[in-house]
């Protein structure tokens, strides 16, 4: 039996951004507490949390005091150094697990991964330099995608191929780092799906939401998503097949693309994610609680959606919108504090109740 955190109880964020905000508002709603832990100032997360620690990952004395003062430690994005994270966890529990987190900073060792579990990816190979790149083209034919095997996000690190003669252009933008050559999936929609598990082996997953990108970045989620129910059940099967295998505690975010062949996995994400955050007006207990809950060993909230909702990011200028957004009804508004607009710059988002 696992002794869910008492009342009081703090735990750790790594990482001070909106997502780590989000998550400490839940976690005061449960009487728990926060610590943060982020190297920039004026975080999101610190405005709304109890105790913070600026300094550096590589800080072992500051590493060090933070894993003592918490009672367990979460984080808010995927890009820990593993020194970090080896100092913490001598000290405390690390949730979700490091397999989990190894597995999602690698695309490579996530394709392998998810195929090993059954699952289907986008066709891939490793690249290393311009004669992998080359044998992989054969194979995988384009066009296709170069993906730098760590550090990508919201489409960046990412470099295009629509002829075997965009190869070299696609190496530079690589810069070197190792790579992923991944198969052009010819998809009708996007979708994600967010589920949670807790150290008991309790699973729930929120109905899969539809995205749509803009420039590489997340614009909306819709729930429903205009899938047939096969695929929703699809879903939420492959997605507990991967927080069962990884032993996983906490909330991951699964994204998927839809194909005449079934789901294909697009990437993993363990933690809370932006395609969830319609959650926070759609059901009982929203993605952030759900994770709290997950780590601290509580049950789970069921999952269930009350409302249909559109969720969508306020983007850099995007906040110019906030005066007449306040007006519109059914229509709730999540900033994230950030002192300083840039383009690209996620800034808040609104979720849109249509039901
Ligand atoms: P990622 O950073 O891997 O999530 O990719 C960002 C976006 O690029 C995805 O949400 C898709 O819209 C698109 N994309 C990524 N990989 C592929 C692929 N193999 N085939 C088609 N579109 C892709």
């Amino acid at each position: 039996m696992i002794n869910p955190l008492p009342t009081g109880a703090t735990i750790g964020i790594l990482g001070g951004g909106q997502l780590g905000r989000m998550l400490s508002v839940a976690a005061s709603r449960l009487g728990l507490r926060t610590h943060i832990y982020e190297p920039g100032q004026n975080s999101p997360a610190a405005d709304v949390a109890h105790a913070v620690t600026t300094a550096a990952y590589d800080d072992v004395e500051a590493l060090t005091a933070f894993a003592r003062a918490v009672d367990l430690v979460t984080y808010e994005f995927e890009n820990i150094p593993t020194e970090a994270l080896d100092i913490i966890e001598a000290i405390t529990p690390i949730h979700p697990n490091r397999r989990a987190l190894g597995t999602s900073q690698d695309r490579l060792v996530e394709k392998n991964y998810l195929q090993e579990i059954g699952l289907q990816v986008a066709p891939f190979a490793d690249i290393t330099d311009a004669a992998s790149l080359e044998t992989a083209l054969v194979t995988i034919g384009t066009p296709a995608i170069l993906k730098t095997r760590r550090f990508g996000y919201d489409g960046k690190g990412q470099s295009r191929l629509n002829t075997p003669a965009d190869a070299t252009t696609a190496l530079t933008d690589m810069a070197g780092a190792p790579a992923v050559l991944e198969g052009f999936v010819n998809f009708s929609v996007e979708i994600s799906i967010i589920a949670a598990r807790n150290p008991q082996g309790e699973i729930a997953c929120y109905d899969p939401g539809e995205n749509v990108h803009r420039n590489g970045i997340l614009h909306t989620t819709t729930v429903p998503a205009k899938i047939p129910a096969r695929l929703r059940t699809d879903a939420v099967l492959l997605a507990a097949k991967i927080l069962n295998t990884l032993d996983y505690v906490g909330v991951m975010g699964v994204e998927l693309f839809v194909t005449p062949q079934g789901l294909i996995v697009n990437e993993i994400a363990p933690r809370v994610h932006n395609s969830g955050h319609w959650t926070q007006n759609g059901c009982a207990v929203d993605q952030f609680e759900q994770h709290i809950r997950a780590i601290a060993g509580w049950p789970l909230g069921d999952g269930t959606r009350h409302s249909d909702v559109v969720m969508e990011n306020l983007i850099g200028d995007d906040m110019d919108q906030v005066p007449t957004l306040a007006k519109e009804p059914s229509c709730a508004i999540h900033l994230y504090g950030k002192v300083e607009t840039k383009p690209g710059r996620k800034m808040g988002h609104v979720n849109r109740i249509k039901t």
